[in-house]
């Protein structure tokens, strides 16, 4: 079709905003953005449309808001092509708690289910709900849907979900582990699905979204029964700035013996931890790569201790899965790095697992497909699509389907 409906999906962030104009159907970008450095003397609004790139500076109290409205003004000028065409705005949302399964048409009500999961995700929901009041006051004739990170996980059975605290802690103030990247892993079991040319329902997915934010889920014929990320994004793997799992106990040494607040930890374990912590140097996998190869002793470490944090959740996902049809990799880093999905599948030769080094080599920087010797457990690479997940549940919903 040539000029098919379009979804504008909005990903609002406290520092920045994602945005993007999409066919829900062939999953073709016609416009994508952000605003960065939001808050900052160096905020900017950056997009790509019809293959050429535009930027306009941001004043320094520029928020979500502010820049949802310039995008209207773009939308009335420059990108007007694009405006008749848009049918629905689909928002990102971190956190939805116990509420929602699934993606839904936003109204009165869902504003105020999102509210109530305001403390699960302080730093996330409150922006995403700015975002959204936002966009309903500038685009007031399109419909809306919120697709929640959380919504895919919520399949998990309670033995996996509960953490072994006084159960009271779950009744009465929803502590439990919910897990996110939910669009990403939901996309990787249906497209992994679609490769190997079986039906969803039959094939059990292991699947690792490394990116700055890491997440791995063992999903079972298409729905996830176990992931990393707990009651916030801080559980599990080890992230670019974020530590991962770690002993509790460890927050009772730095707050009592070492003098540490709340707000310390926060930033310890949340800003200065992970690839960059250890490393002492970057939190981006690539720039590691490079100095690792040049002897740089923390940036190996930093990726030895990614990789073997990464392999034993591998190995213990095949214990809800009982039969693995593929492990996928995924993520910026899962989708480019050979070298961390080598070292990875190295500690996995206990079970069998190994990658073709050629095949490794070359399914990198955006290609799919299969990265496993022959007759070995299947590993793939797929470039995940949230945002085209996001919207083809907005149209969906938006044209009236559930
Ligand atoms: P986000 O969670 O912010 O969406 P991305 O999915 O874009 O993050 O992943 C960013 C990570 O991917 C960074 O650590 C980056 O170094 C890594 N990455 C991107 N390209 C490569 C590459 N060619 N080799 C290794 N790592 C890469």
């Amino acid at each position: 079709m040539a000029n098919p409906d379009l979804v504008l999906i909005l990903n609002c962030g406290s520092s920045s905003l994602k945005f993007a104009a999409l066919d829900p159907g062939s999953g073709k970008e016609f416009l994508c953005g952000q605003a960065n450095a939001l808050g900052g003397a160096a905020a900017k609004l950056i997009w790509r449309y019809r293959a050429q790139n535009g930027a306009q500076k941001l004043s320094r109290d520029d928020d979500d808001t502010t820049v949802i409205r310039a995008l209207v003004d773009r939308f009335d000028g420059q990108w007007s092509e694009l405006k008749n065409r848009l049918i629905a705005i689909g928002h990102r949302v971190v956190h939805g708690g116990e509420l929602f399964a699934s993606s839904v048409l936003i109204d009165e009500e869902v504003l105020s289910a999102i509210q109530s999961c305001c403390e699960l995700a302080p730093l996330h929901n409150p922006v995403a709900l700015q975002g959204i009041q936002a966009a309903l006051a500038a685009f007031p004739q399109l419909p809306q849907v919120a697709v929640f990170d959380t919504a895919f996980h919520q399949s998990m059975p309670d033995y996996a979900y509960l953490y072994a605290l006084p159960y009271r802690l779950y009744q009465e103030h929803h502590i439990r582990r919910y897990g996110m990247h939910g669009s990403s892993h939901r996309y990787i079991s249906e497209r992994s699905a679609q490769l190997l040319g079986r039906p969803t329902p039959e094939v059990n997915i292991i699947s690792a979204h490394l990116g700055n934010g890491a997440s791995i889920a063992a999903i079972k014929g298409g729905y996830s029964v176990d992931t990393s990320m707990g009651l916030t994004p801080l559980e599990g793997l080890v992230m670019g700035t974020r530590c991962g799992d770690l002993d509790p106990g460890l927050l009772l040494y730095l707050g009592r013996t070492l003098n540490y607040s709340l707000g310390e930890i926060e930033q310890l374990l949340n800003r200065e931890s992970g690839l960059i912590g250890l490393s002492g140097l970057s939190n981006d996998c690539r720039a590691l790569e490079q100095a690792a190869e040049d002897g740089h002793t923390g940036a190996r470490l930093a990726l030895e201790v990614f990789c073997y944090r990464l392999a034993k959740y591998i190995a213990a996902y095949t214990i809800p899965l009982h039969r693995v049809t593929a492990l996928v990799f995924t993520g910026g880093i899962g989708e480019n790095s050979a070298w961390v999905r080598d070292r990875t599948t190295a500690w996995l030769n206990g079970l069998a697992y190994q990658l073709d080094p050629a095949l490794n080599e070359k399914i990198r920087f955006g290609a799919e497909g299969r990265i496993s010797r022959q007759n070995t457990p299947e590993v793939l690479v797929i470039p995940t699509r949230e945002d085209w997940v996001i919207a083809k549940d907005t149209a969906q919903l938006a044209r009236g389907g559930d």
